[in-house]
């Protein structure tokens, strides 16, 4: 039987990275992937949303054009097919790079699934081969969730399959109100289709902080999303040549498509987990200790799989340090970073952007009485002449008997950018009085996150 010093299960953004890295360290290492190298981030989720969500924007920019002074000779016209062709040309390219990188550091890859037959022995599904590991590390990721069946289920669609979409649908029910949903709904409104976003609660992206929230909600209503608040579906049938959503209360909505964007499940069935002894949580996520451990020694897990911090780049530094720590005798990131993820700054790609860094004020007001809050909302200077309603929010949480800001919340363009800046200073520890003593640049929208000077709100007074 071959045998490695470790083999990585699943080729995503966490695998990867912990794949090279303890292979440049001297580690004899295996990669399987079932799928397509690159894994959600590259094949089916960041990195092909954000190319649609830079093509949904031509459509405004189109629009605003006029009030600075352009003619457009005809009315633009989008290809959904164009675009996909571009997009999956992208995805190949960086698909291919993912490759080279892994052969280059010497990672044996192999292209098909991988399950554990014992705690050291690796079995390739396809080939038969197995293999000796001494270390193994969990990184398969997580899938669209189901959510709850219903008649016509399965007419519907996940982020995965949208990807595949030959056509862009005219009318689209969302459900959900999260990341996936709101970004798609956003893109594919931008694009032209006719979208419905159908959502248990009240408000958008549960989580976030409220007045984010309700800015968000109310731009996006005045774009022409439409919002079904507490509601579901309960039954799609077909309709004519489209699908007809049934919602709990029996409205009908006629549509093309129906997107369901109801969180992710982490990818632990069939993996041999169990017989290797690998505990899991209730929702199915392998149980890991701050930096990775599993309940068996040489097993650890990165990544979505653990259910922690569902973002590529957690997934990213969570296998760097694994390797380096493992494979390299590097400390270098402190695992108290690690186990926190620090401060996770993030954002949503809608149009308008979500940024967001630190606590909310609801967050803020649980651990201290004493919060003031700084608000800014203002017609962004494009919109002058562009025309239109959009107004940004941008929102600091300032915790008022240490200076300290706490949290950073922007909606509006660029919200992305500006927020991984902001969580730069957030980290380190940035002051009330740090933002102030900065100069700001002008004209520009971050400059009011350094001009903000009386509290919309103080709380503990
Ligand atoms: P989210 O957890 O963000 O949102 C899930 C949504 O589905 C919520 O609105 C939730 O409602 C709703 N929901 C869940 N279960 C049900 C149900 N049974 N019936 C009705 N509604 C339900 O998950 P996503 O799938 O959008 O994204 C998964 C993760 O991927 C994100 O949390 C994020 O970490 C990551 N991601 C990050 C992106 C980025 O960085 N830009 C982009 C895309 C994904 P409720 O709030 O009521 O629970």
């Amino acid at each position: 039987m071959r045998e490695v010093d470790l083999f990585v299960i699943g080729g995503g953004s966490g695998g990867v990275r912990a794949a090279r890295v303890a292979a440049q360290h001297g580690a004899r290492v295996a990669l399987a992937e079932e799928y397509r190298l690159g894994g959600t981030c590259v094949i089916r989720g960041c990195v092909p949303k954000k190319l649609m969500v830079m093509a949904s924007r031509f459509a405004q920019g189109f629009r605003e054009a006029g009030g600075f002074g352009w003619a457009l000779p005809a009315a633009p016209v989008f290809d959904w097919a164009a675009l996909k062709r571009q997009v999956d040309a992208e995805v190949l390219r960086l698909e291919g790079v993912y490759r080279t990188t892994l052969e280059r550091a010497g990672v044996q890859v192999h292209d098909e699934r991988a399950v554990l037959d014992d705690a050291h022995t690796v079995r390739l599904l396809r080939s038969g081969e197995r293999l000796r590991a001494r270390h193994v590390l969990v990184a398969t990721g997580a899938t669209p969730e189901a959510g709850p069946d219903f008649p016509g289920a399965g007419l519907a669609s996940t982020s995965n399959d949208l990807f595949r979409w030959p056509a862009q649908p005219r009318r689209v029910v969302v459900q959900g109100a999260g990341y996936i949903a709101l970004e798609f709904a956003c893109l594919l409104n931008l694009l032209g289709s006719q979208v419905m976003v159908v959502l248990r609660r009240d408000r958008i992206l549960r989580g976030f902080d409220d007045d984010v929230r309700a800015h968000l909600q109310s731009q996006l209503t005045a774009q022409g999303i439409g919002f079904e608040t507490q509601a579901s579906i309960s039954a799609i049938d077909r309709h004519g040549t489209g699908l007809a959503a049934t919602l709990g209360g029996g409205t009908l909505i006629e549509t093309d498509a129906v997107l369901r964007a109801l969180g992710r499940r982490p990818n632990t069935q069939g993996l041999g987990l169990e017989a290797a002894g690998v505990a899991l949580d209730d929702r199915g996520a392998v149980k890991v200790t701050i930096d990775g451990r599993t309940s068996v020694e040489h097993i650890h897990a990165v990544g979505d799989v653990t259910n922690r911090v569902q973002l590529t780049p957690a997934a990213i530094r969570e296998g760097q340090v694994y390797a380096d720590r493992v494979f390299g005798g590097i400390d270098a990131v402190p695992l108290s970073h690690l186990g926190e993820h620090g401060l996770v700054p993030s954002a949503v790609f809608t149009t308008p952007e979500v940024g967001c860094a630190g606590l909310t004020e609801a967050e803020a007001l649980t651990r201290h009485a004493d919060i003031d809050i700084y608000i800014a909302t203002f017609r962004p200077m494009k919109a002058t002449l562009a025309g239109g309603d959009e107004r940004t929010l941008m929102k600091l949480v300032v915790r008022r008997s240490t200076d300290r800001v706490l949290g950073c919340h922007i909606v509006g363009a660029d919200a992305a950018e500006m927020i991984q800046l902001l969580g730069v200073a957030l980290t380190l520890g940035a002051r009330k009085a740090d933002l102030d003593a900065t100069l700001a640049v002008h004209p520009t929208a971050a400059e009011e996150l350094v001009t903000m000077r009386v509290p919309a709100r103080r709380h503990g007074i």
